[in-house]
């Protein structure tokens, strides 16, 4: 595959159509490992799991292993990879892990390198510009990996069939052996109807009092300048509805102002609790038509 890339970009914009080109061969490269897997097996029902993808890619095995706080790691032998993956991580965030692995295999296979190390920082920090390079390039494994487990046309059928809603993230994150996260996020990206996934943490986390905003994902590529939709509040406290849905087990309709530019507009969501304990959390999606 041929390469074009800019030398020294160091102007914003040459830095983000940079990213932009190298996260569209990353995810074209993801895809044609899914097509292949699918004329492999000869069907095309999730979940696409990383033991499936691993050989195709000529990666050897993956080995479970005490890894600390590390998710996975890729080992690179003279005669192929290995990807080792915390055996004490829950199964999801293991596929997660491993699938990024298998974005990194992509990376240097695609020689992403050359577009991230056109990334140049406004400052002349020499660590700075190193730290954005990093984050670019674990930002394009991600990438790899959302397409990996979750390939967008088959997602979007699924979604297509249950319809968009906060019940929905739930089946989807089951049928796809994902995070509730990430199913989150993927809803967002790929939803034909506008929507943003919004996640909601206890804050602060000896005291708990309110609900944080920790992450926001805006509605995929195709909505331009919808992206921009942020909660008026990111901080919530007790009484409300986001509560109601962090301390039930159904969940919850309500509305909430999101500002967008300099307009503010009321949109409505629904929300939903998750996990256990010290480690519960929120997920909202808002719909910018309803
Ligand atoms: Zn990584």
């Amino acid at each position: 595959m041929g390469i074009n890339y800019s030398v020294g970009g160091i102007n914003i914009s040459t830095v983000s159509l940079d990213f932009e080109e190298a996260s569209n061969l990353i995810i074209q490269r993801a895809r044609q490992l899914v097509n292949k897997l699918i004329e492999d097996r000869g069907h095309n029902k999730p979940p696409f799991l990383p033991e499936e993808f691993v050989r195709l890619q000529g990666i050897k095995k993956i080995v479970k292993s005490d890894l600390g706080d590390v998710g996975a790691i890729l080992l690179r032998f003279h005669d192929g990879c290995v990807i080792k993956v915390n055996r004490n991580h829950h199964p999801v965030r293991q596929n997660f892990s491993c699938a990024h692995e298998i974005g990194h295999a992509l990376f240097s296979e695609l020689e992403l390198g050359h577009y991230i190390r056109s990334i140049e920082c406004r400052t002349f920090n020499p660590q700075a510009r190193d730290k954005a390079r990093e984050k670019a390039k674990e930002r394009l494994c991600d990438a790899a990996a959302i397409e990996l487990l979750m390939p967008e046309a088959v997602f979007k059928k699924y979604l297509t069939g249950f319809g968009v809603s906060i019940n929905s993230v739930e089946w989807l994150a089951n049928i796809f052996k994902v995070s509730i996260q990430a199913a989150a996020i993927r809803i967002a990206e790929v939803s034909e109807e506008p929507c943003i996934a919004l996640f909601w943490q206890p804050w602060p986390k000896n005291k708990f009092k309110g609900l944080r905003l920790a992450w926001r994902v805006g509605p995929g590529r195709k909505s331009r300048g919808k992206d921009k939709y942020m909660p008026l509040h990111t901080y919530v406290r007790p009484p409300s509805t986001l509560h109601k849905a962090y301390q039930d087990s159904s969940f919850v309709k309500s509305s909430r102002l999101f500002k967008c530019d300099n307009a503010v507009k009321r949109l409505p969501m629904e929300s939903k609790g998750f996990g256990r304990g010290e480690t519960r959390y929120v997920v909202s999606l808002a719909f910018l038509n309803r």
